[in-house]
């Protein structure tokens, strides 16, 4: 037994974690573990998705194979362990890149079909799931699956965005997307109000790939949002870069360096270093994809508690009513991130039963977790995204009340029947009582 926390460090219980490290000889160890088990990654989700307190979890990073990559047509074939960050060394020198990334590249293959990932460029890729060509699912009664788009398409549908809860992906064929080389051609832009932002991210959408905006939680309370919209397309340059370096936070402090005097000067000085008009640059692909992955382990500046991410969405009808809301709730608490992240999601219909995005905005935040006060503000926010018929994300979720899920995903009871019975998470007990 060990212990085991997912990103926001919000527990250390004890995990059965068994490690699994070749595709042949993993059936017979799921199913002759003692159940409920639960896949698990890289453990970049924040809240209990991927955590079995007291149980068993499957540990994928030991299949880390890849199997086969074209370099003509960009498809590659690897195990469920292989993390994007391996998957973009492999493959950026010959000129391919994933079509679809996270805010970090230490997420596993399975991991990001199981939560169905979706990144900056949703408006033009979709999610993760849009680009898989076939997976191999294992079930714990030792039967094998091979599903995808045009085979088996509903076992397709339940295990992208699946949590974990359809079986163990061992194996993923997905196409990657053409690019020149690592650099990325960005602009940026100041805005000054949720309209502001509204119409920055309707004109962007032609011209480009990806695009994402930072809002500015430290003034809040004055009124409209402040914040700097981000957008980005791959260069056509070919020039190779030097590896831009990590750090790594050295210890967890005793008390989370993250509170309200350090939020709002964090998010002054970041607003002011560029708030500077409309500005042009060309950055390299880690710093625009994956800031946080500059500074390893950046989780432990919350301290011991940990904390919360909220990630909901709200539909397009209601989204700007309801994002207002949910700023002038997060306003008087006081509470608020370094990292408050806002953006808008296309209309494309998502591959999974269970995928996250939906056609409207996507608001995510970091709460330190104080106790009850952050729980009460949690419960507000999901209150308000329940009224205007959004819903949370999971990868990220440790409160959401068990209504907001059900009325959040309505295909919830059409993918119950392609839940394993060996296997089961801290979330779906949570939620959903097994
Ligand atoms: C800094 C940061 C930024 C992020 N930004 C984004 C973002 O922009 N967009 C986004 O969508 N997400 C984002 N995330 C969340 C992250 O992409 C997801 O939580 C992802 O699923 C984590 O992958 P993992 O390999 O760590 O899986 P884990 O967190 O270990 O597991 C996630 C889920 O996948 C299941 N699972 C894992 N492996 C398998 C397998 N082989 N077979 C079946 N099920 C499996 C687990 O049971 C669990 O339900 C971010 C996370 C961090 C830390």
């Amino acid at each position: 037994m060990r212990p085991v926390s997912s990103w926001g460090r919000l527990s250390r219980d004890l995990h059965d974690v068994i490690d699994l490290d070749d595709v042949s000889g993993a059936g017979r160890r799921i199913a002759g573990s003692r159940p409920p088990g639960l896949p698990f990654g890289n453990g970049r989700s924040y809240g209990d998705v991927c955590l079995n307190a007291g149980g068993v979890l499957w540990a994928t990073r030991g299949l880390d194979r890849f199997l086969a990559f074209d370099d003509k047509t960009g498809v590659i074939e690897c195990e469920a362990g292989v993390t994007l960050k391996e998957v973009i060394d492999l493959a950026l020198p010959r000129g391919w890149f994933p079509a679809v990334v996270p805010g970090t590249q230490w997420v596993t293959v399975g991991g990001a079909v199981a939560n169905d990932v979706h990144g900056k460029n949703h408006h033009r890729n979709g999610c993760f799931g849009d680009h898989i060509e076939s997976l191999t699912l294992l079930r714990t009664d030792g039967s094998r699956i091979v599903c995808g788009p045009g085979v088996e398409p509903e076992w397709f549908r339940a295990t992208v965005g699946g949590l974990g809860l359809t079986g163990l992906i061992v194996q993923v064929r997905f196409r990657l997307r053409p690019v020149a080389g690592p650099w990325i051609e960005c602009e940026r832009h100041a805005f000054q109000s949720l309209d502001q932002f509204f119409a920055l991210s309707e004109a962007s959408i032609g011209d480009w790939e990806y695009t994402v905006s930072w809002i500015d939680c430290g003034t809040l309370r004055s009124g409209e949002p402040r914040g700097i919209f981000f957008a980005g397309n791959h260069a056509a340059s070919r020039a190779q870069a030097p590896t831009p370096p990590t750090r790594r936070v050295p210890l967890t402090p005793p008390v989370p360096l993250v509170n309200r005097l350090s939020m709002r000067a964090f998010n002054g000085l970041y607003y002011r270093l560029n708030q500077a008009g409309t500005e042009r640059s060309t950055k390299h692909y880690r710093p625009f994809f994956f800031p946080l992955d500059a500074l390893l382990e950046w989780n432990r500046i919350y301290g011991p508690g940990g904390f919360y991410q909220f990630q909901c969405v709200v539909p397009k009808v209601n989204q700007e009513p309801a994002v207002r809301q949910l700023l002038e709730a997060i306003a008087p608490s006081g509470q608020g991130s370094f990292l408050s992240v806002l953006k808008t999601f296309s209309d494309r219909p998502p591959v999974g039963m269970l995928s996250f995005p939906m056609a409207g905005t996507t608001l995510a935040l970091d709460f330190p977790n104080l106790g009850p006060a952050t729980l009460a503000l949690l419960q507000r926010l999901c209150a308000i995204v329940d009224a205007a018929g959004g819903r949370l994300y999971p990868a990220k979720d440790a409160f959401m009340p068990a209504d907001l899920l059900l009325h959040g995903y309505p295909e919830w009871q059409r993918f119950a029947p392609y839940r394993d019975p060996g296997i089961s998470s801290q979330m779906s007990r949570r939620l959903v009582g097994h």
